[in-house]
């Protein structure tokens, strides 16, 4: 059978990766429906799919019971929140999209016979105790705090899954996705990528929360759909970590910010959020024997590419006010 015949659901369609995969799938030959109830989506990221035959797009809340005519070969699970400040703004459905949305979905791939794989995250490893984190390590996650509603949901969904797998012999995948970026990310979802290129190309200051010692590990979104993409067709259930582990400190990243943007903003410290995982790097040599995979994609080329996207936004946008939300709530120190 070619991709042709094939037919693909992915959840989280308008969100950043799942955009990002509904035009690989697209170009890759299958039939693509799209899934997503806008909380954290936009309609503007699907705007080049609309009237492609190839890929039709259902508005639903996953949390409710799916239905969808005709077979499904694949699902990508990719609707979730996925920023600090939308698990404090939106605890309830964080924590429904990844424990009753993940639960109607594998029921769905069961009626189906189809395979899945879900959105997991480095968050299930929370402040990490081992350094670089393996897929091996069971993590470190403040059950309360205000992360606590996301890390929980992805370490159920987790959970949930390989039931599933084990019980019904469901075909399960579990991509647990380090910190990726790239093209439409949110401007205004708070996290580190859009927050300082937005600001950099406002010309305010650069927010560094706590010192700015934190570590994170970017990778570029084409790298990381690459490896979902691979590992999908991989013939391996348990978690595998997908991330690029090229390390900094989040002060090093604001300064390259800076550097690139050559704006003349400066650094401008805020407290750190609780809970804030103080360093970040995935072992991925799993995925490297597995799938042949590492990202190619430098954080220099990256960047640019994302910082072109940014600045191609429409000005009205870049100025809105709503920016604002996320630096209000980190008080300055
Ligand atoms: N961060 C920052 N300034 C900002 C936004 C984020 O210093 O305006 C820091 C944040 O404290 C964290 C890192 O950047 O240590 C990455 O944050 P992000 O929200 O992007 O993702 P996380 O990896 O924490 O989920």
């Amino acid at each position: 059978m070619t991709n042709k015949n094939q037919r693909v659901l992915i959840t989280g369609a308008a969100g950043f990766l799942g955009s990002h995969l509904c035009d690989r799938f697209v170009s890759e030959g299958f039939h693509v429906i799209g899934m997503d109830n806008f909380i954290t989506g936009h309609k503007a990221n699907l705007e080049h799919l609309r009237g492609n035959p190839n890929f039709e797009f259902f508005e639903h809340d996953i949390t409710n019971f799916i239905k969808i005519e005709g077979p499904i070969d694949y699902i990508m699970h990719f609707a979730s929140p996925a920023s600090p400040i939308d698990y404090v703004k939106i605890p309830i459905q964080t924590l429904k999209v990844g424990s009753l949305g993940t639960h109607n979905l594998l029921g769905l791939a069961k009626a189906k016979g189809a395979r899945i794989l879900i959105a997991s995250t480095s968050e299930i490893y929370g402040d990490p105790l081992v350094h670089p984190q393996s897929e091996t390590y069971f993590g470190n996650v403040n059950t309360i705090g205000p992360r606590g509603v996301y890390d929980e949901a992805k370490r159920f969904q987790e959970s949930l899954v390989m039931a599933y797998h084990r019980v019904h012999g469901l075909e399960t995948r579990i991509a647990r996705i380090f910190n990726t970026y790239g093209p439409r990310m949110r401007l205004n979802d708070g996290r580190v990528v859009p927050a300082f290129i937005g600001q950099a190309l406002r010309g305010e200051d650069l927010t560094v929360f706590g010192d700015g010692k934190q570590t994170r590990s970017f990778c570029y979104v084409d790298d990381m759909i690459e490896g979902l993409y691979r590992l999908l067709f991989s013939n391996y259930f348990e978690p595998v970590n997908l991330g690029n582990p090229d390390e900094l400190t989040i002060l090093d990243f604001a300064h390259e910010i800076l550097e690139l943007s050559k704006s003349n903003s400066k650094i401008r410290y805020m407290e750190l959020t609780e809970n804030d995982p103080l360093q970040r790097q995935p072992d991925i040599r799993l995925a490297q024997d597995l799938l042949d995979w590492k990202p190619v994609i430098s954080r220099k080329v990256g960047i640019s590419n994302t910082f072109t996207y940014f600045a191609a936004l429409p000005r009205e946008q870049l100025l809105r006010k709503e920016h604002k939300d996320f630096t209000s709530r980190n008080k300055e120190k």
